[in-house]
């Protein structure tokens, strides 16, 4: 909201907003209030004076409340929300134009306690009983002195009355107070309590579909997720005509490295591998365990050309790789079979023709990537 370029509410200052909401709100109160005393006034319950002082009091102390806030000056009270100062000016002001009402006072405590139990929402118990006794309090002392300068013996009976039933009420709000304050503790604790589980459970869930699509051992993609990808893309494939290949890439020799250094180090050169091979590997690629020391590479919009580049990119990187903690002399190779998906073949074909290049790789000799040929039968071999 904008008047003549000065914004009503503070602009980036959330919490300062809604203070001012909330002093709008007190303000409209105010108007009624105010409303109401001018019909005592029109009733002849009130004289003109009286209502004047308290008109200019009331509009000027929503003036100056409001420029406190707007201004920023209330972030340096202990409550920047003023919430003891908006509750209570105004009933000390109420109770001053109700000294002047006669026979109409009782009709202000009505008001009064209105005024009263917004207070239940903004304040803790102790704060509503510190408001309470204050305004008792002044409350008291309006009608001391109004026994004192007009008070005969049915009077004095009658205010004492009126003081003792008022009081009663604050003290009956003062406990619903109490008891609105213990509930909204505990829906705090509550909302608290779930915003806790609920991280908890996004833990648990991310968890959970890790453990569905990973594998345990070395973190890669598992099997299950492999093949989702291999039948997404032969599907995609037909549709957009687009190129894919799957590699088998398997480890040269890997029962030697178990037999020779143990079960342990063997899983640990199992996760080096699959880190060095997804590592040199796009984004938009698949690097995942098929089972055992067999890993599986799928090379998304990528014809036989370029998966050759890549597998043998990966082929060096694994050749490259050094384990200290094992056995520094300690080399490991892989061999790779690479095929092309051809259009309109089945996922498993494919699979097939890659373990058979695998076949031929190991059976040339290991550490090289061999292609499965294309519809020519020619065999391409990098090594
Ligand atoms: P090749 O070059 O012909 O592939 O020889 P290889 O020794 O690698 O082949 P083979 O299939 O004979 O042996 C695979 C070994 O991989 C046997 C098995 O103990 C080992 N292996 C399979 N899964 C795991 C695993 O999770 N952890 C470990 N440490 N070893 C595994
Ligand atoms: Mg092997
Ligand atoms: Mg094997």
């Amino acid at each position: 909201m904008e008047t003549a370029g000065i914004a009503i509410y503070p602009p980036n200052a959330p919490k300062q907003s809604v203070r001012l909401r909330r002093f709008f709100v007190g303000s409209a109160a105010h108007t009624m209030n105010l409303a109401f005393v001018l019909l005592c006034w029109a009733l002849g319950f009130l004289d003109t004076y009286s209502v004047t002082v308290y008109a200019a009091i009331a509009v000027a102390f929503n003036l100056v409340v409001y420029g406190v806030i707007r201004s920023g000056l209330n972030l340096r009270f202990k409550d920047p929300s003023l919430t003891f100062l908006q509750i209570s000016i105004p009933a000390v002001m109420g109770l001053y134009i109700m000294y002047f009402a006669g026979v109409a006072r009782g009709a202000f405590l009505l008001l009064g306690l209105a005024m009263f139990s917004f207070g239940m929402f903004r304040f803790r118990a102790r704060g509503f009983v510190q408001l309470a006794a204050f305004i008792l309090t002044v409350y008291a002392a309006q009608t001391g002195l109004l026994l004192y300068f007009h008070g005969d013996e049915a009077n004095r009976k009658l205010e004492l009355l009126l003081w003792v039933a008022f009081a009663m009420a604050l003290g009956q709000f003062s406990f619903l107070a109490a008891m609105v304050g213990s509930l909204r503790h505990k829906v705090a604790e509550k909302n608290q309590a779930l915003a806790k589980q609920n991280g908890e459970l996004e833990v648990a869930l991310q968890r959970i579909s890790d453990m569905a699509i990973r594998d345990e051992l070395t973190g890669v993609y598992n099997r299950r997720y492999l093949m989702e990808r291999i039948t997404e893309e032969t599907l995609r494939g037909q549709r957009n005509g687009s190129a894919f290949c799957i590699c088998m890439v398997d480890i040269d020799f890997f029962k030697r490295v178990n037999d020779q250094y143990g079960h342990q180090p063997g899983d640990t050169v199992l996760r080096s591998v699959a880190h060095a091979a997804s590592k040199a590997l796009r984004q938009l690629d698949f690097f995942g365990r098929y089972g055992g020391e067999e890993f599986l590479m799928v090379l998304t919009d990528t014809a036989l050309e370029g998966a050759m580049v890549t597998a043998e990119r990966v082929r060096e990187r694994v050749a490259q790789l050094l384990f200290p903690d094992i056995d520094p002399a300690l080399r490991v190779t892989v061999s790779i079979g690479v095929a092309e998906h051809v259009r309109r073949a089945d996922a498993a074909s494919t699979l097939k023709r890659a373990d058979e290049a695998l076949y031929r790789a190991k059976d040339g000799g290991r550490n090289r990537c061999v292609a499965a040929p294309l519809g020519d039968g020619s065999l391409h071999e990098t090594h």
